[in-house]
């Protein structure tokens, strides 16, 4: 068998001074060896287990003959953001989980050869308008730019109708931009999917909160959409709920990312919006985003901590997220609950104090939870960031009583085409799942767009949320 190719990766102790994307990418010639370990089963589990279908072992084939542009555009049949999904997709989790080759051996190398058959086709600027349908004369207003908003622009346009991108801020791409670090997506990579997008005829229409400056009803009886569709994700941060969270320095992940990634804090002041760099950053969490918090504090050059009050084990951050935090050397607290942040005379932040933790015995699901031990201990930091999760972004439901959502405040659809409460208007992506993955963002999208599609040439299906309560 041929050995895995393993992707070069910027060494450890250089890649913490800058943004520069962290794998190098492949060759030619590994990714020619690595496509080769395909085995192109009769019955690929790969594809199933990718949320949008991909012909992996179509596109791998490709890649085997030589031909990565070909590849690319086999994998735009189904997903027309490979060079993103190839980079951020948890292929571990997916199609690289199932892949029969793992079973003996590593698997193959889905993602990465998916980054390299995207990449060639940019860097060749082989990348083609497809074919659009002739206009319906529909016209659909999406909500919304990320990787949900995204695919069902795209979608809707191949089908012929006029699709408009309402954008809150001031830069299309969703958590795209604003939260993945760009040393694991660059910027060029989103900005050439943009590009590409605006050339298909959408139009983007930034700084436009709906819910706020316009409604659903407006969208619908003032602005002439035959259709809306929500893809607003789930912005809304969690927060520990302990004496200090309101100090100056205490931020949500999401707020210390968009700082730096959206608004580029990090080139304060040549850009207007500045951030505590800190010295000492206490990350709370050990999930994919306290990764990126943890990376990119260490990037901006702090002395970063992260506090987790379960184990080393039981961190929900990918494996291979952690690897690469731990490769760049950061502080690890585990079994370490956070219960105050003390504060100086002006209110900002000088020190945690945690509780140290123990796991109690397994339960039925074999997960041990965290029993207080009535220990505690105090460290110093300048700078705190909660990297606890998020919830969906309440301005859309709360500004149409039409709207119907669950307890947490996910918006309720229909399970087949992905229609709201409030007739013509659909919704996808984290605003429907309360936070998911980019893939299961598209996948829905595409189902939702295609709810659409079917409620504007006719078969109007009954407005009734079958997503449980
Ligand atoms: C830090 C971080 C790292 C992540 N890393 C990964 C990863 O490596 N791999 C992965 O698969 N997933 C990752 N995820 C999850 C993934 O990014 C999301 O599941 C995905 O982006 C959801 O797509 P979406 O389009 O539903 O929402 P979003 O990407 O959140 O986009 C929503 C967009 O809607 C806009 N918006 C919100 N409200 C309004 C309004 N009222 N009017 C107009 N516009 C509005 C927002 O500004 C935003 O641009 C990560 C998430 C975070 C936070
Ligand atoms: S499961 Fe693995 S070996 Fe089989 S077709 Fe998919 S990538 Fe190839």
């Amino acid at each position: 068998m041929i050995p895995h190719q393993e992707m070069e990766l910027r060494a450890a102790h250089t890649r913490i001074h800058n943004f520069e994307e962290v794998p190098i990418g492949y060759s030619d010639e590994q990714a020619r060896l690595e496509a080769l370990r395909c085995l192109h089963c009769s019955k690929p589990h790969c594809i199933e287990a990718c949320p949008v279908g991909i012909d992996i072992p179509g596109f791998l084939r490709l890649i085997e003959q030589g031909n990565p542009g070909g590849a690319a555009k086999k994998i735009r049949e189904t997903n027309f953001l490979p060079a993103v999904c190839g980079r951020v997709c948890p292929q571990d989790k997916q199609c690289q989980a199932v892949c029969v080759v793992g079973r003996s051996n590593t698997p193959v190398g889905i993602g990465n050869l998916e980054r390299y058959a995207a990449d060639f086709e940019r860097i060749h600027a082989l990348i083609e308008i497809p074919a659009i349908q002739e206009p319906t004369g529909k016209r659909v207003a999406i909500i919304g730019s990320g990787p949900a908003g995204l695919s069902a622009a795209y979608a809707l346009t191949i089908q012929g109708h006029e699709v408009v991108v309402f954008e809150a801020s001031h830069r299309a791409g969703g958590v795209l931009v604003y939260g993945i670090p760009r040393f694991r997506l660059p910027i060029k990579v989103i900005d050439e999917d943009i590009r590409f997008l605006t050339k298909l005829g959408i139009r983007f229409v930034y700084n436009m909160v709906i819910g706020k400056i316009l409604t659903l009803e407006d969208l619908l009886h003032k602005e002439g959409f035959n259709a809306v569709l929500i893809g607003t994700g789930a912005g809304l941060p969690r927060m520990l709920d302990v004496s200090g969270s309101n100090a100056n320095g205490v931020y949500s992940a999401n707020e210390y990312l968009t700082r730096i990634y959206l608004m580029e804090a990090n080139r304060f002041p040549n850009y207007s919006t500045p951030v505590s760099a800190g010295k000492k950053v206490a990350v709370i969490g050990a999930g994919n985003t306290a990764m990126d918090v943890l990376r990119t504090a260490k990037r901006l050059g702090a002395e970063p901590t992260c506090y987790y009050r379960r184990s080393h084990q039981e961190a929900p951050a990918r494996s291979e997220e952690l690897k690469h935090a731990e490769q760049e050397e950061m502080n690890w607290r585990w079994l370490s609950n956070p219960v105050e942040f003390m504060t100086d005379e002006d209110n900002f932040v000088k020190q945690i104090k945690c509780e140290r933790m123990t796991l109690s015995e397994p339960d039925e699901t074999g997960r041990q939870k965290p029993i207080p031990t009535g220990e505690f201990f105090v460290e110093d930091c300048d700078t705190v960031v909660m990297a606890l999760g998020c919830s969906v972004n309440p301005i859309i439901p709360s500004t149409d009583a039409e709207i119907r959502t669950n307890k947490w405040g996910v918006i309720l659809v229909d399970n087949n085409t992905c229609e709201t409460s409030k007739k013509g208007v659909f919704a996808a992506g984290d605003a429907i799942t309360g936070g998911s993955t980019v893939i299961q963002a598209m996948g829905q999208a595409k189902k939702a767009a295609a709810g659409v599609h079917e409620y504007l040439i006719g078969k109007v299906n009954s407005p009734v949320p079958s997503t449980s309560d």
